[in-house]
């Protein structure tokens, strides 16, 4: 079979989807392939939704959606060996105004990929698209299994991996030094245990980042569902390499922490997985234009990792890009010069204007590992020395908790150190 459309959207995740639903609105004829069983069968992520991008496309979609909880408090922990600080912060406020959701994306995104269909556009499970089709140096459809689909633009929404924007020439391989490799499990607990052991109303979640206790550019994260929870640690690819180790013994590490035990004790194991996020910022960001074809969401490496978002970046580059397309049908054109007007609105947009404030930031974290090692080590080591109560005088507790510090980080290295991050992130 043989069939042409305004539009070939390869992936039904965020990005893929918003691109469809934005295109299908408009009146466009969208065909949506999708290698899972059903979308979100193949993707996986910590993690929680926000309300104000999903909200661009389904108001008060809460109302509706599979939502666990909405997360009322956010907790960034530092973590030793055997001991743990704890900060975190609880607003009412995200009681009165939602700012997230915790979802699982086998849920969440089939419920998502309705709205797209509801809108007119065709969703076609379980097929791969293998390759890109050119004619005269353009690209003008997909290969699958099932046959060849032809189309005005291709949108390749095909994740992280992205095999499409590669055969275009639009992306290299994801660099080591640029990608994270996280394991995640859902474990089960009943739905008061859950708000119990974390202080939450029904409906109320936490989202929580760890940090310590592993090599390298390493982190945990913690998000609390209905009558789960959603536990794993990511880490760079290049410093797994370096540690010579498994992710899944770096993951029971963290797991069998004595601060991290008590709160999945007696839990079931519902699922294990894996996946990769493209953490290179702004540096990295791939081509995401060329005659024919547009790349959105991990695919384009759109993720902010310092504040942990990626599906708002996804579905709103989604949205931009099915605003490129119908334009461009407009015009009868979809050449690179007017599918270049997406890159432009990415780079007005927040998608492209946050990575770029925070553009040094990757090669800063990974060229100085202090930040994931030393002091969290120190900041555990000072409050231990801290509430201590033995015969020593103060005053000599606060001379050796300097030393201490001084020790782990020379006085110019921790002044550097405050300096940069005030300069990166002002
Ligand atoms: C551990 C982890 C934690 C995260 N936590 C958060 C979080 O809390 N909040 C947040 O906002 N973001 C988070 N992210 C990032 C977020 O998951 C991604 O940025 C987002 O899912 C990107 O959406 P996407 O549509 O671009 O890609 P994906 O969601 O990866 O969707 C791509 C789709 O394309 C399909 N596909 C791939 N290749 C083909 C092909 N050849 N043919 C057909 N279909 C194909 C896949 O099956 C998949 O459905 C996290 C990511 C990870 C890995």
């Amino acid at each position: 079979m043989t069939e042409k459309f305004d539009s070939v959207v390869v992936g039904g995740g965020p990005a893929g989807i918003a691109a469809a639903y934005t295109m299908a609105k408009a009146g466009l004829d969208v065909l949506v392939l999708e290698k899972g069983e059903k979308p979100g069968a193949k993707n996986m992520f910590g993690g929680v939704i926000f309300r104000h991008h999903t909200e661009k496309i389904a108001p008060e979609f809460w109302k509706t959606a599979p939502v666990e909880r909405h997360v009322v408090e956010y907790q960034y922990w530092f973590l030793s060996k055997d001991s743990h600080v704890l900060v975190s912060h609880r607003n009412q406020k995200f009681n009165d105004r939602y700012n997230a959701f915790t979802v699982h994306r086998a849920k969440f995104d089939p419920w998502f990929a309705k709205l797209a269909e509801d809108a007119g556009a065709l969703i076609i499970n379980r097929t791969t698209v293998d390759d890109i089709i050119r004619e005269d140096g353009r690209i003008v459809g997909v290969k699958t299994e099932r046959g060849d689909v032809m189309a005005n633009v291709v949108v390749a929404a095909d994740g992280v991996n992205s095999m499409l924007s590669k055969q275009a020439g639009l992306r290299e391989e994801i660099p080591g030094d640029a990608a994270v490799l996280a394991v995640k499990e859902v474990i089960a607990l009943p739905k008061q245990k859950i708000e119990d052991r974390f202080n939450l109303g029904p409906d109320e979640g936490i989202a929580a980042l760890l940090v310590g206790c592993g090599p390298g550019m390493h982190a945990g994260f913690m998000y609390t569902n209905r009558d789960t929870i959603s536990l794993g640690m990511g880490i760079n690819i290049h410093d797994l390499d370096k540690s010579k180790q498994r992710p899944n013994d770096l993951y029971e590490q963290f797991k069998n922490h004595p601060s991290i035990t008590p709160l999945v004790k007696d839990g079931e194991l519902k699922e294990y997985s894996a996946h990769l996020i493209p953490e290179g910022g702004y540096n990295h960001v791939a081509n995401v234009y060329t005659d024919g074809m547009l790349v959105a969401g991990d695919a384009a490496m759109l993720v902010n990792a310092i504040n942990w978002e990626g599906t708002n970046l996804a579905m709103t580059s989604g949205i931009i890009a099915g605003e490129t397309v119908i334009q461009a049908k407009k015009k009868a054109d979809f050449s690179s010069n007017t599918l270049s007007t997406y890159r432009q609105k990415l780079e007005e947009s927040f998608v492209l204007r946050d990575l770029k404030k925070y553009r040094k930031i990757p090669k800063f974290f990974s060229s100085n590992q202090h930040f994931f090692t030393t002091y969290p080590e120190a900041i555990n080591e000072l409050a231990y020395m801290w509430h201590v109560v033995d015969d020593e005088l103060k005053q000599e507790r606060v001379g050796h908790m300097k030393s201490k510090l001084f020790k782990q980080r020379s006085r110019i290295g921790l002044i550097r150190d405050a300096y940069n991050i005030w300069r990166l992130f002002s």
